[in-house]
Protein backbone atom coordinates (compact mmCIF):
# COMPACT_ATOMS: atom_id res chain seq x y z
CA UNK A 1 0.00 0.00 0.00
CA UNK A 2 1.32 3.32 -0.74
CA UNK A 3 1.55 5.99 1.66
CA UNK A 4 -0.57 8.82 0.93
CA UNK A 5 -0.78 12.42 2.90
CA UNK A 6 -4.47 12.70 3.12
CA UNK A 7 -6.06 15.69 1.31
CA UNK A 8 -8.39 17.28 2.15
CA UNK A 9 -9.45 20.00 -0.14
CA UNK A 10 -11.18 23.38 1.35
CA UNK A 11 -11.11 25.80 -2.00
CA UNK A 12 -13.71 25.42 -4.99
CA UNK A 13 -10.46 24.66 -7.17
CA UNK A 14 -9.47 21.80 -5.54
CA UNK A 15 -12.96 20.71 -4.83
CA UNK A 16 -12.79 16.97 -3.40
CA UNK A 17 -13.57 14.18 -5.94
CA UNK A 18 -14.16 11.18 -3.22
CA UNK A 19 -16.10 10.87 -0.37
CA UNK A 20 -15.91 8.52 2.99
CA UNK A 21 -19.62 6.98 1.20
CA UNK A 22 -17.74 6.25 -2.16
CA UNK A 23 -14.50 4.68 -0.54
CA UNK A 24 -16.63 2.16 1.24
CA UNK A 25 -17.96 0.62 -1.36
CA UNK A 26 -15.10 0.86 -3.77
CA UNK A 27 -13.38 -0.81 -1.28
CA UNK A 28 -15.51 -3.48 -0.95
CA UNK A 29 -16.16 -4.25 -4.66
CA UNK A 30 -12.45 -4.41 -5.24
CA UNK A 31 -11.99 -7.31 -2.67
CA UNK A 32 -14.66 -8.47 -4.79
CA UNK A 33 -17.81 -8.18 -2.01
CA UNK A 34 -20.96 -8.18 -4.22
CA UNK A 35 -23.70 -8.26 -2.13
CA UNK A 36 -24.63 -6.51 1.58
CA UNK A 37 -27.30 -7.45 3.70
CA UNK A 38 -28.90 -4.87 5.57
CA UNK A 39 -31.32 -2.14 6.85
CA UNK A 40 -30.90 1.11 5.84
CA UNK A 41 -31.36 4.42 8.44
CA UNK A 42 -28.92 7.32 9.46
CA UNK A 43 -26.40 7.49 8.90
CA UNK A 44 -26.27 4.35 6.39
CA UNK A 45 -29.44 4.99 4.64
CA UNK A 46 -26.84 6.64 1.72
CA UNK A 47 -24.60 4.39 1.65
CA UNK A 48 -27.06 1.66 0.56
CA UNK A 49 -28.29 4.06 -2.27
CA UNK A 50 -25.48 4.43 -3.31
CA UNK A 51 -23.92 0.88 -3.18
CA UNK A 52 -26.98 -0.53 -5.09
CA UNK A 53 -26.22 2.30 -7.68
CA UNK A 54 -22.66 1.19 -8.55
CA UNK A 55 -24.01 -2.21 -8.57
CA UNK A 56 -23.69 -3.80 -5.49
CA UNK A 57 -25.97 -6.32 -5.05
CA UNK A 58 -28.19 -4.40 -1.43
CA UNK A 59 -30.97 -6.30 0.11
CA UNK A 60 -32.78 -5.20 2.76
CA UNK A 61 -34.61 -7.07 5.34
CA UNK A 62 -37.08 -6.27 8.27
CA UNK A 63 -34.91 -6.59 10.92
CA UNK A 64 -30.94 -6.38 11.63
CA UNK A 65 -31.23 -9.64 13.32
CA UNK A 66 -32.09 -11.58 10.13
CA UNK A 67 -30.03 -9.75 8.20
CA UNK A 68 -26.91 -10.28 10.18
CA UNK A 69 -27.61 -14.45 9.95
CA UNK A 70 -28.03 -14.21 6.11
CA UNK A 71 -24.74 -12.37 5.83
CA UNK A 72 -23.04 -15.23 8.55
CA UNK A 73 -24.28 -18.12 6.44
CA UNK A 74 -23.43 -16.15 3.03
CA UNK A 75 -20.11 -16.44 4.38
CA UNK A 76 -20.32 -20.06 5.38
CA UNK A 77 -21.21 -20.87 1.89
CA UNK A 78 -19.11 -19.01 -0.03
CA UNK A 79 -15.21 -18.77 1.68
CA UNK A 80 -16.03 -14.66 1.67
CA UNK A 81 -17.24 -12.48 4.29
CA UNK A 82 -20.78 -11.78 4.36
CA UNK A 83 -21.54 -8.35 4.96
CA UNK A 84 -24.04 -6.97 7.51
CA UNK A 85 -24.55 -3.22 7.28
CA UNK A 86 -26.82 -1.78 9.98
CA UNK A 87 -27.34 2.05 11.38
CA UNK A 88 -26.37 2.60 15.07
CA UNK A 89 -26.92 1.65 18.48
CA UNK A 90 -30.51 -0.28 18.10
CA UNK A 91 -29.94 -1.43 14.48
CA UNK A 92 -26.42 -2.14 15.96
CA UNK A 93 -27.40 -4.31 19.35
CA UNK A 94 -29.77 -6.02 16.55
CA UNK A 95 -27.00 -7.26 14.48
CA UNK A 96 -24.87 -8.27 17.16
CA UNK A 97 -26.89 -11.57 18.01
CA UNK A 98 -25.48 -12.46 14.03
CA UNK A 99 -22.17 -11.55 14.84
CA UNK A 100 -21.41 -13.63 17.85
CA UNK A 101 -23.27 -16.28 15.73
CA UNK A 102 -20.38 -15.86 13.31
CA UNK A 103 -18.01 -16.27 15.47
CA UNK A 104 -18.96 -18.98 17.54
CA UNK A 105 -19.32 -20.96 14.55
CA UNK A 106 -16.34 -19.96 12.78
CA UNK A 107 -18.33 -18.17 9.49
CA UNK A 108 -16.79 -15.44 8.01
CA UNK A 109 -19.05 -12.30 8.71
CA UNK A 110 -18.56 -8.46 8.78
CA UNK A 111 -20.99 -6.43 10.36
CA UNK A 112 -20.75 -2.92 9.20
CA UNK A 113 -22.18 -0.14 11.57
CA UNK A 114 -22.93 3.47 11.27
CA UNK A 115 -22.01 5.38 14.28
CA UNK A 116 -23.02 8.40 16.47
CA UNK A 117 -20.01 10.96 17.10
CA UNK A 118 -16.69 9.98 19.01
CA UNK A 119 -16.27 13.25 20.84
CA UNK A 120 -19.71 13.19 22.18
CA UNK A 121 -20.08 8.94 22.98
CA UNK A 122 -16.45 9.37 24.54
CA UNK A 123 -17.65 12.23 27.05
CA UNK A 124 -21.33 10.81 26.77
CA UNK A 125 -23.05 13.99 26.15
CA UNK A 126 -25.93 12.66 24.80
CA UNK A 127 -25.96 12.33 21.21
CA UNK A 128 -28.37 10.69 19.08
CA UNK A 129 -28.07 6.76 19.15
CA UNK A 130 -25.07 7.37 21.75
CA UNK A 131 -23.04 4.34 22.61
CA UNK A 132 -19.63 3.07 22.81
CA UNK A 133 -20.85 0.24 19.98
CA UNK A 134 -17.01 -0.62 18.91
CA UNK A 135 -16.49 -1.31 23.36
CA UNK A 136 -19.58 -3.45 23.21
CA UNK A 137 -18.47 -5.70 19.83
CA UNK A 138 -15.33 -6.79 21.09
CA UNK A 139 -15.89 -9.69 23.37
CA UNK A 140 -18.24 -11.29 20.86
CA UNK A 141 -16.15 -10.49 17.45
CA UNK A 142 -12.90 -12.28 16.34
CA UNK A 143 -11.72 -8.78 15.70
CA UNK A 144 -12.74 -4.98 16.08
CA UNK A 145 -11.99 -2.07 14.14
CA UNK A 146 -13.15 1.63 13.82
CA UNK A 147 -11.99 4.08 10.96
CA UNK A 148 -12.17 7.70 11.89
CA UNK A 149 -10.44 9.11 8.59
CA UNK A 150 -11.37 8.90 4.66
CA UNK A 151 -7.82 7.68 3.74
CA UNK A 152 -7.65 4.85 6.56
CA UNK A 153 -11.03 3.06 5.05
CA UNK A 154 -8.97 0.88 2.69
CA UNK A 155 -7.13 -0.63 5.27
CA UNK A 156 -10.29 -0.72 7.40
CA UNK A 157 -11.76 -3.32 5.14
CA UNK A 158 -8.92 -4.92 4.34
CA UNK A 159 -7.48 -5.45 8.20
CA UNK A 160 -11.35 -6.46 8.52
CA UNK A 161 -11.50 -8.91 5.32
CA UNK A 162 -8.41 -10.90 6.96
CA UNK A 163 -9.35 -11.44 10.46
CA UNK A 164 -12.64 -12.60 9.11
CA UNK A 165 -11.34 -15.24 6.80
CA UNK A 166 -7.83 -15.64 7.57
CA UNK A 167 -6.95 -19.26 10.16
CA UNK A 168 -10.23 -20.01 12.22
CA UNK A 169 -13.03 -17.87 10.56
CA UNK A 170 -15.40 -15.45 12.64
CA UNK A 171 -17.32 -11.87 13.12
CA UNK A 172 -15.54 -8.90 12.38
CA UNK A 173 -17.07 -5.92 13.80
CA UNK A 174 -16.11 -2.76 11.58
CA UNK A 175 -17.63 0.99 13.11
CA UNK A 176 -17.76 3.37 10.63
CA UNK A 177 -19.12 6.95 12.83
CA UNK A 178 -21.22 9.10 10.48
CA UNK A 179 -18.95 12.14 9.91
CA UNK A 180 -17.04 9.57 8.22
CA UNK A 181 -19.09 8.86 5.29
CA UNK A 182 -18.71 12.48 4.72
CA UNK A 183 -15.53 13.96 4.79
CA UNK A 184 -13.97 14.58 1.12
CA UNK A 185 -10.33 13.46 -0.41
CA UNK A 186 -9.32 13.93 -3.48
CA UNK A 187 -9.92 10.94 -5.81
CA UNK A 188 -6.47 9.65 -6.70
CA UNK A 189 -5.12 9.81 -2.76
CA UNK A 190 -8.48 7.94 -2.52
CA UNK A 191 -7.72 5.42 -4.76
CA UNK A 192 -4.16 4.29 -4.00
CA UNK A 193 -5.70 4.44 -0.19
CA UNK A 194 -7.70 1.24 -1.00
CA UNK A 195 -5.89 -2.13 -0.85
CA UNK A 196 -7.22 -5.35 -2.50
CA UNK A 197 -6.59 -8.42 0.17
CA UNK A 198 -4.10 -10.25 -1.55
CA UNK A 199 -4.53 -14.31 -0.07
CA UNK A 200 -6.58 -13.77 2.80
CA UNK A 201 -7.25 -17.09 3.84
CA UNK A 202 -3.95 -18.22 3.30
CA UNK A 203 -3.30 -21.81 3.15
CA UNK A 204 -1.83 -23.81 6.22
CA UNK A 205 0.39 -26.67 5.31
CA UNK A 206 0.33 -29.04 8.12
CA UNK A 207 3.68 -30.20 9.83
CA UNK A 208 4.84 -33.46 7.99
CA UNK A 209 5.57 -35.20 11.76
CA UNK A 210 1.91 -34.35 13.17
CA UNK A 211 0.67 -35.89 9.55
CA UNK A 212 2.87 -39.13 10.56
CA UNK A 213 1.61 -39.25 13.95
CA UNK A 214 -2.32 -38.94 13.07
CA UNK A 215 -1.93 -41.82 10.03
CA UNK A 216 -0.03 -43.97 13.17
CA UNK A 217 -2.76 -43.92 15.07
CA UNK A 218 -5.52 -44.05 12.63
CA UNK A 219 -3.78 -47.59 11.36
CA UNK A 220 -3.23 -48.88 14.42
CA UNK A 221 -7.06 -48.77 15.12
CA UNK A 222 -9.10 -51.53 15.89
CA UNK A 223 -12.39 -49.37 16.26
CA UNK A 224 -11.87 -46.12 13.84
CA UNK A 225 -14.36 -43.66 13.45
CA UNK A 226 -14.01 -40.48 11.34
CA UNK A 227 -16.40 -37.66 12.47
CA UNK A 228 -17.15 -34.58 9.95
CA UNK A 229 -18.02 -30.78 11.19
CA UNK A 230 -18.96 -27.98 9.69
CA UNK A 231 -15.49 -26.68 9.63
CA UNK A 232 -14.89 -29.33 7.07
CA UNK A 233 -18.10 -28.27 5.09
CA UNK A 234 -16.37 -24.94 4.64
CA UNK A 235 -13.24 -26.23 3.60
CA UNK A 236 -14.80 -27.24 0.05
CA UNK A 237 -12.51 -29.98 -0.37
CA UNK A 238 -15.23 -32.61 -0.64
CA UNK A 239 -13.28 -34.35 -3.09
CA UNK A 240 -10.76 -35.41 -1.13
CA UNK A 241 -12.56 -35.97 2.24
CA UNK A 242 -14.58 -38.45 0.35
CA UNK A 243 -11.61 -39.64 -0.95
CA UNK A 244 -9.96 -40.31 2.74
CA UNK A 245 -13.59 -42.07 3.90
CA UNK A 246 -13.30 -44.02 1.05
CA UNK A 247 -9.96 -44.93 0.68
CA UNK A 248 -9.58 -45.66 4.98
CA UNK A 249 -12.79 -47.39 4.53
CA UNK A 250 -13.86 -45.78 7.94
CA UNK A 251 -17.52 -45.20 9.18
CA UNK A 252 -18.35 -41.85 9.25
CA UNK A 253 -20.26 -39.49 11.44
CA UNK A 254 -21.58 -36.22 9.92
CA UNK A 255 -22.14 -33.38 12.00
CA UNK A 256 -25.53 -31.48 11.60
CA UNK A 257 -24.36 -29.01 8.82
CA UNK A 258 -21.48 -31.78 7.51
CA UNK A 259 -24.44 -34.04 6.32
CA UNK A 260 -24.10 -34.50 2.45
CA UNK A 261 -20.18 -33.95 2.39
CA UNK A 262 -20.56 -37.49 1.23
CA UNK A 263 -24.35 -38.50 0.45
CA UNK A 264 -26.02 -39.79 3.97
CA UNK A 265 -27.07 -42.61 2.13
CA UNK A 266 -23.42 -43.75 1.91
CA UNK A 267 -22.57 -47.35 3.12
CA UNK A 268 -20.06 -45.89 5.11
CA UNK A 269 -22.34 -43.32 7.20
CA UNK A 270 -23.09 -44.22 10.74
CA UNK A 271 -25.46 -41.72 11.56
CA UNK A 272 -27.73 -44.25 12.33
CA UNK A 273 -25.33 -46.14 14.55
CA UNK A 274 -24.22 -42.77 16.38
CA UNK A 275 -25.01 -44.10 19.77
CA UNK A 276 -23.33 -47.10 19.11
CA UNK A 277 -20.13 -46.08 17.10
CA UNK A 278 -19.12 -43.17 19.91
CA UNK A 279 -18.79 -45.31 22.88
CA UNK A 280 -17.69 -47.93 20.48
CA UNK A 281 -14.82 -46.64 18.75
CA UNK A 282 -10.85 -47.01 20.00
CA UNK A 283 -9.51 -44.11 18.07
CA UNK A 284 -11.69 -40.89 16.75
CA UNK A 285 -10.84 -38.96 13.96
CA UNK A 286 -12.56 -35.16 14.09
CA UNK A 287 -12.16 -33.09 10.73
CA UNK A 288 -13.19 -29.84 11.45
CA UNK A 289 -15.57 -30.52 14.25
CA UNK A 290 -14.78 -29.79 18.17
CA UNK A 291 -16.07 -31.93 21.25
CA UNK A 292 -18.17 -29.18 22.72
CA UNK A 293 -21.64 -30.06 24.27
CA UNK A 294 -22.75 -31.26 20.66
CA UNK A 295 -20.20 -34.10 21.51
CA UNK A 296 -20.81 -34.45 24.79
CA UNK A 297 -17.10 -32.87 25.35
CA UNK A 298 -15.77 -36.50 24.08
CA UNK A 299 -16.25 -37.92 28.01
CA UNK A 300 -19.62 -39.05 30.10
CA UNK A 301 -21.93 -42.12 29.01
CA UNK A 302 -22.28 -41.24 25.02
CA UNK A 303 -18.61 -42.00 24.88
CA UNK A 304 -18.96 -44.73 26.80
CA UNK A 305 -17.38 -43.63 29.73
CA UNK A 306 -19.21 -44.60 33.61
CA UNK A 307 -19.87 -41.28 35.19
CA UNK A 308 -21.02 -38.32 34.14
CA UNK A 309 -17.51 -36.74 33.55
CA UNK A 310 -15.78 -40.41 32.87
CA UNK A 311 -13.68 -40.55 29.25
CA UNK A 312 -14.56 -43.78 27.70
CA UNK A 313 -10.65 -44.30 26.49
CA UNK A 314 -11.05 -43.41 22.81
CA UNK A 315 -7.44 -41.72 21.56
CA UNK A 316 -8.13 -38.66 18.97
CA UNK A 317 -7.20 -37.09 16.54
CA UNK A 318 -8.16 -33.75 16.04
CA UNK A 319 -7.91 -31.95 11.70
CA UNK A 320 -8.52 -28.49 12.57
CA UNK A 321 -7.06 -24.97 11.62
CA UNK A 322 -7.14 -23.75 15.49
CA UNK A 323 -3.64 -24.90 17.13
CA UNK A 324 -5.84 -23.72 20.50
CA UNK A 325 -8.63 -26.32 19.93
CA UNK A 326 -6.79 -29.74 20.99
CA UNK A 327 -7.42 -31.09 24.57
CA UNK A 328 -10.15 -28.11 25.04
CA UNK A 329 -12.40 -31.21 26.89
CA UNK A 330 -10.23 -34.23 26.36
CA UNK A 331 -6.74 -35.17 25.51
CA UNK A 332 -5.88 -34.86 21.75
CA UNK A 333 -3.12 -37.57 21.16
CA UNK A 334 -2.81 -36.53 17.40
CA UNK A 335 -3.30 -33.13 16.59
CA UNK A 336 -3.56 -31.88 12.89
CA UNK A 337 -3.14 -28.17 12.67
CA UNK A 338 -3.68 -26.77 9.15
CA UNK A 339 -5.98 -26.49 6.76
CA UNK A 340 -8.76 -29.03 5.90
CA UNK A 341 -7.64 -29.45 2.30
CA UNK A 342 -4.32 -29.18 2.82
CA UNK A 343 -4.55 -31.46 5.72
CA UNK A 344 -6.67 -34.13 4.10
CA UNK A 345 -4.60 -34.34 1.46
CA UNK A 346 -1.19 -34.51 3.18
CA UNK A 347 -3.17 -37.29 4.75
CA UNK A 348 -4.12 -38.73 1.42
CA UNK A 349 -0.50 -38.78 0.26
CA UNK A 350 1.18 -40.29 3.35
CA UNK A 351 -1.51 -43.40 3.23
CA UNK A 352 0.11 -44.61 0.56
CA UNK A 353 -0.89 -47.63 -1.12
CA UNK A 354 -2.36 -51.22 0.77
CA UNK A 355 -4.41 -49.23 3.27
CA UNK A 356 -6.06 -51.89 4.96
CA UNK A 357 -9.68 -51.70 5.89
CA UNK A 358 -10.75 -51.73 9.61
CA UNK A 359 -11.04 -54.97 10.61
CA UNK A 360 -14.50 -56.54 9.56
CA UNK A 361 -15.90 -57.29 12.79
CA UNK A 362 -16.08 -53.54 13.30
CA UNK A 363 -17.56 -52.78 10.22
CA UNK A 364 -19.66 -55.71 10.48
CA UNK A 365 -20.99 -54.60 13.98
CA UNK A 366 -21.79 -51.37 12.86
CA UNK A 367 -23.64 -52.01 9.66
CA UNK A 368 -25.85 -54.76 11.84
CA UNK A 369 -26.72 -51.48 14.34
CA UNK A 370 -27.33 -49.25 11.33
CA UNK A 371 -29.72 -51.74 9.54
CA UNK A 372 -31.87 -52.14 12.88
CA UNK A 373 -32.51 -48.40 13.21
CA UNK A 374 -32.98 -47.68 9.78
CA UNK A 375 -35.76 -50.42 9.15
CA UNK A 376 -37.34 -49.38 12.85
CA UNK A 377 -37.58 -45.87 11.83
CA UNK A 378 -39.02 -46.91 7.91
CA UNK A 379 -41.82 -48.62 10.24
CA UNK A 380 -42.71 -45.30 12.16
CA UNK A 381 -42.29 -43.21 8.93
CA UNK A 382 -44.72 -45.39 6.97
CA UNK A 383 -47.21 -44.96 9.70
CA UNK A 384 -49.72 -42.51 8.85
CA UNK A 385 -51.38 -41.21 11.42
CA UNK A 386 -54.26 -38.59 12.09
CA UNK A 387 -53.84 -35.78 12.91
CA UNK A 388 -50.06 -36.01 11.17
CA UNK A 389 -47.12 -36.26 13.50
CA UNK A 390 -43.69 -35.36 12.93
CA UNK A 391 -42.45 -38.48 11.51
CA UNK A 392 -45.29 -38.81 8.67
CA UNK A 393 -44.50 -35.10 7.60
CA UNK A 394 -40.88 -35.56 7.15
CA UNK A 395 -41.48 -38.74 5.45
CA UNK A 396 -42.42 -36.01 2.32
CA UNK A 397 -39.89 -33.77 3.14
CA UNK A 398 -37.36 -37.02 2.79
CA UNK A 399 -38.82 -37.93 -0.35
CA UNK A 400 -38.89 -34.10 -1.84
CA UNK A 401 -35.15 -33.35 -0.43
CA UNK A 402 -33.89 -36.76 -2.01
CA UNK A 403 -35.75 -35.58 -5.70
CA UNK A 404 -33.92 -32.47 -5.31
CA UNK A 405 -31.00 -32.30 -4.02
CA UNK A 406 -29.35 -29.98 -4.88
CA UNK A 407 -31.99 -27.49 -3.24
CA UNK A 408 -31.04 -25.81 0.07
CA UNK A 409 -32.40 -26.60 2.95
CA UNK A 410 -32.73 -24.76 6.47
CA UNK A 411 -33.72 -26.30 9.26
CA UNK A 412 -34.51 -24.75 13.14
CA UNK A 413 -37.10 -25.82 15.84
CA UNK A 414 -36.58 -28.19 18.68
CA UNK A 415 -38.38 -30.93 17.77
CA UNK A 416 -38.71 -29.49 14.34
CA UNK A 417 -34.83 -29.92 14.30
CA UNK A 418 -34.04 -32.67 16.08
CA UNK A 419 -36.61 -35.35 13.96
CA UNK A 420 -36.04 -33.85 10.45
CA UNK A 421 -31.38 -33.89 11.11
CA UNK A 422 -32.43 -37.51 11.83
CA UNK A 423 -35.04 -38.35 9.47
CA UNK A 424 -33.91 -36.10 5.96
CA UNK A 425 -30.90 -36.98 4.41
CA UNK A 426 -28.54 -34.44 2.89
CA UNK A 427 -27.25 -35.68 -0.74
CA UNK A 428 -24.71 -33.10 -1.53
CA UNK A 429 -22.21 -30.81 0.62
CA UNK A 430 -23.20 -27.31 2.07
CA UNK A 431 -27.00 -27.85 1.46
CA UNK A 432 -28.08 -28.13 5.05
CA UNK A 433 -28.12 -24.42 7.02
CA UNK A 434 -29.46 -25.17 10.96
CA UNK A 435 -29.26 -23.53 14.38
CA UNK A 436 -25.30 -24.35 14.49
CA UNK A 437 -23.40 -24.26 17.67
CA UNK A 438 -25.58 -22.51 19.93
CA UNK A 439 -28.97 -24.18 18.73
CA UNK A 440 -30.10 -20.86 18.49
CA UNK A 441 -33.58 -19.71 17.09
CA UNK A 442 -34.18 -17.03 14.72
CA UNK A 443 -31.57 -17.78 11.39
CA UNK A 444 -34.88 -19.39 9.25
CA UNK A 445 -35.93 -16.66 6.83
CA UNK A 446 -32.67 -14.99 6.82
CA UNK A 447 -30.92 -18.33 5.96
CA UNK A 448 -33.20 -18.63 3.47
CA UNK A 449 -32.57 -15.26 1.80
CA UNK A 450 -29.01 -15.84 1.96
CA UNK A 451 -29.38 -19.37 0.40
CA UNK A 452 -31.20 -18.64 -2.10
CA UNK A 453 -29.20 -15.22 -2.93
CA UNK A 454 -25.96 -17.27 -2.91
CA UNK A 455 -26.48 -19.97 -4.57
CA UNK A 456 -29.69 -19.48 -6.84
CA UNK A 457 -31.19 -23.06 -5.74
CA UNK A 458 -34.64 -23.48 -4.66
CA UNK A 459 -34.80 -23.23 -0.36
CA UNK A 460 -36.59 -25.90 1.64
CA UNK A 461 -37.05 -24.58 4.81
CA UNK A 462 -38.46 -26.72 7.59
CA UNK A 463 -39.13 -24.73 10.72
CA UNK A 464 -40.64 -25.32 13.85
CA UNK A 465 -44.18 -22.67 15.10
CA UNK A 466 -42.01 -21.33 17.56
CA UNK A 467 -38.84 -20.99 15.27
CA UNK A 468 -40.34 -19.40 12.54
CA UNK A 469 -41.42 -16.51 14.84
CA UNK A 470 -38.47 -15.23 15.33
CA UNK A 471 -37.93 -14.17 11.86
CA UNK A 472 -41.31 -14.37 10.21
CA UNK A 473 -41.71 -10.92 9.05
CA UNK A 474 -38.90 -11.36 6.76
CA UNK A 475 -41.40 -13.36 4.44
CA UNK A 476 -42.17 -9.78 2.99
CA UNK A 477 -38.47 -9.85 2.41
CA UNK A 478 -38.54 -13.16 0.42
CA UNK A 479 -41.82 -12.31 -1.55
CA UNK A 480 -40.25 -8.77 -2.71
CA UNK A 481 -37.01 -10.22 -3.91
CA UNK A 482 -39.21 -12.90 -5.07
CA UNK A 483 -37.01 -15.90 -3.85
CA UNK A 484 -37.86 -19.37 -4.69
CA UNK A 485 -38.00 -20.23 -0.68
CA UNK A 486 -40.69 -22.63 0.37
CA UNK A 487 -41.21 -22.57 4.30
CA UNK A 488 -43.15 -25.26 5.97
CA UNK A 489 -44.30 -24.59 9.35
CA UNK A 490 -44.21 -27.88 11.73
CA UNK A 491 -47.71 -26.46 13.43
CA UNK A 492 -48.30 -28.34 16.69
CA UNK A 493 -49.30 -24.81 18.40
CA UNK A 494 -46.36 -24.31 20.60
CA UNK A 495 -43.02 -24.72 22.10
CA UNK A 496 -42.34 -28.06 22.29
CA UNK A 497 -46.22 -28.80 22.01
CA UNK A 498 -48.89 -27.19 22.27
CA UNK A 499 -50.87 -29.08 25.33
CA UNK A 500 -49.21 -27.41 28.29
CA UNK A 501 -51.92 -25.70 30.58
CA UNK A 502 -52.01 -23.49 33.34
CA UNK A 503 -53.07 -25.31 36.52
CA UNK A 504 -54.30 -21.85 37.96
CA UNK A 505 -56.74 -21.36 34.98
CA UNK A 506 -57.16 -18.02 33.20
CA UNK A 507 -54.09 -17.24 30.52
CA UNK A 508 -52.58 -19.70 28.35
CA UNK A 509 -49.15 -21.57 29.73
CA UNK A 510 -46.44 -19.98 28.42
CA UNK A 511 -45.27 -22.63 25.71
CA UNK A 512 -48.89 -22.18 24.26
CA UNK A 513 -49.41 -20.36 21.30
CA UNK A 514 -52.86 -19.27 19.42
CA UNK A 515 -54.51 -22.84 18.41
CA UNK A 516 -55.15 -23.45 14.77
CA UNK A 517 -52.57 -20.50 13.89
CA UNK A 518 -53.16 -19.45 10.08
CA UNK A 519 -49.50 -18.80 9.64
CA UNK A 520 -49.34 -19.66 5.05
CA UNK A 521 -52.00 -16.04 5.48
CA UNK A 522 -48.73 -14.07 6.42
CA UNK A 523 -47.51 -15.34 2.99
CA UNK A 524 -51.02 -14.45 1.33
CA UNK A 525 -50.34 -10.97 2.36
CA UNK A 526 -47.04 -10.04 0.28
CA UNK A 527 -48.46 -12.00 -2.93
CA UNK A 528 -46.92 -15.48 -1.83
CA UNK A 529 -48.68 -18.56 -2.14
CA UNK A 530 -49.78 -20.12 1.41
CA UNK A 531 -51.18 -23.22 2.01
CA UNK A 532 -52.70 -24.84 4.83
CA UNK A 533 -51.53 -29.21 4.46
CA UNK A 534 -53.33 -31.43 7.15
CA UNK A 535 -51.94 -34.49 5.53
CA UNK A 536 -49.01 -36.09 4.46
CA UNK A 537 -50.57 -36.00 0.71
CA UNK A 538 -51.56 -32.43 0.89
CA UNK A 539 -47.95 -31.45 2.04
CA UNK A 540 -46.13 -33.40 -0.71
CA UNK A 541 -48.24 -31.80 -3.46
CA UNK A 542 -47.85 -28.45 -1.45
CA UNK A 543 -43.75 -28.80 -1.50
CA UNK A 544 -43.68 -30.04 -5.18
CA UNK A 545 -45.50 -27.37 -6.53
CA UNK A 546 -43.22 -24.91 -4.54
CA UNK A 547 -40.48 -26.18 -5.63
CA UNK A 548 -41.59 -26.11 -9.52
CA UNK A 549 -42.67 -22.97 -9.54
CA UNK A 550 -39.94 -21.55 -7.36
CA UNK A 551 -42.31 -18.99 -6.25
CA UNK A 552 -42.22 -17.91 -2.40
CA UNK A 553 -44.44 -20.26 -0.42
CA UNK A 554 -45.37 -21.23 3.20
CA UNK A 555 -47.03 -24.63 4.06
CA UNK A 556 -48.60 -24.56 7.45
CA UNK A 557 -48.12 -28.19 8.24
CA UNK A 558 -51.04 -28.87 11.08
CA UNK A 559 -48.70 -31.59 13.01
CA UNK A 560 -50.48 -33.39 16.18
CA UNK A 561 -50.33 -30.83 18.87
CA UNK A 562 -49.59 -33.78 21.39
CA UNK A 563 -46.36 -35.39 19.24
CA UNK A 564 -43.50 -32.99 20.67
CA UNK A 565 -41.19 -34.01 23.42
CA UNK A 566 -39.99 -31.28 25.85
CA UNK A 567 -36.32 -29.65 24.49
CA UNK A 568 -36.26 -32.04 21.71
CA UNK A 569 -33.04 -34.21 21.60
CA UNK A 570 -31.55 -31.90 24.66
CA UNK A 571 -33.90 -32.18 27.72
CA UNK A 572 -30.28 -33.39 29.83
CA UNK A 573 -30.00 -29.43 29.28
CA UNK A 574 -33.02 -28.49 30.63
CA UNK A 575 -32.99 -28.37 34.69
CA UNK A 576 -36.44 -29.61 35.41
CA UNK A 577 -35.46 -32.44 33.66
CA UNK A 578 -32.26 -32.37 35.00
CA UNK A 579 -33.49 -32.73 38.55
CA UNK A 580 -36.01 -36.03 37.78
P1 LIG B 1 -19.62 -28.96 14.18
O1 LIG B 1 -20.57 -28.15 15.00
O2 LIG B 1 -20.16 -29.33 12.86
O3 LIG B 1 -19.06 -30.09 14.95
P2 LIG B 1 -17.68 -27.02 14.86
O4 LIG B 1 -18.20 -25.66 14.56
O5 LIG B 1 -17.74 -27.51 16.24
O6 LIG B 1 -18.38 -28.03 13.84
O7 LIG B 1 -16.17 -27.12 14.43
C1 LIG B 1 -15.70 -26.51 13.28
C2 LIG B 1 -14.19 -26.51 13.40
O8 LIG B 1 -13.66 -26.38 12.11
C3 LIG B 1 -13.64 -25.37 14.24
O9 LIG B 1 -12.85 -25.86 15.29
C4 LIG B 1 -12.80 -24.57 13.24
O10 LIG B 1 -11.60 -24.09 13.81
C5 LIG B 1 -12.53 -25.57 12.16
N1 LIG B 1 -12.35 -25.01 10.84
C6 LIG B 1 -13.10 -24.09 10.23
N2 LIG B 1 -12.65 -23.86 8.98
C7 LIG B 1 -11.59 -24.67 8.81
C8 LIG B 1 -10.68 -24.90 7.74
N3 LIG B 1 -10.80 -24.30 6.57
N4 LIG B 1 -9.70 -25.80 7.94
C9 LIG B 1 -9.57 -26.43 9.13
N5 LIG B 1 -10.40 -26.26 10.14
C10 LIG B 1 -11.39 -25.39 10.01
MG1 LIG C 1 -44.04 -26.14 18.08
Amino acid sequence: MGTVEPQVATSQAQAPTTDGFQLVIDALKLNGIETIYGLPGIPITDLTRRAQADGLRVLSFRHEQSAGYAASIAGFLTQKPGVCLTVSAPGFLNGLNALAHATVNCFPMILVSGSSEREIVDLQQGDYEEMDQLAIAKPVAKAAFRVLHAEDIGVGIARAIRAALSGRPGGVYLDLPAKLFAQGIDAEAGRRSLIQVVDPAPRQIPAPDAVKRALDLLRGAKRPLIILGKGAAYAQADADIGALVERTGIPYLPMSMAKGLLPDTHEQCASAARSFVLPGADVVMLVGARLNWLLSHGKGRTWGGKGHKEWGGQKFIQVDISPQEADSNVRIDAPLVGDIGSCVSALLAGMGAGWAKPPAEWLDAVHGKKTANVARMAETLAKNPVPMNFHSALNVVRDIVRANPEAMFVNEGANALDFTRSIVDMHRPRKRIDVGTWGIMGVGMGYCVAAAVETGQPVIAIEGDSAFGFSGMEVETICRYKLPVCVVIMNNNGVYKGTDVNPRGGEVAPTVFVKDARYEKLMEAFGGVGVYATTPAELRKAMEEAVRSRRPTLINAVIDQTAGTESGRITGLNPAAKKK
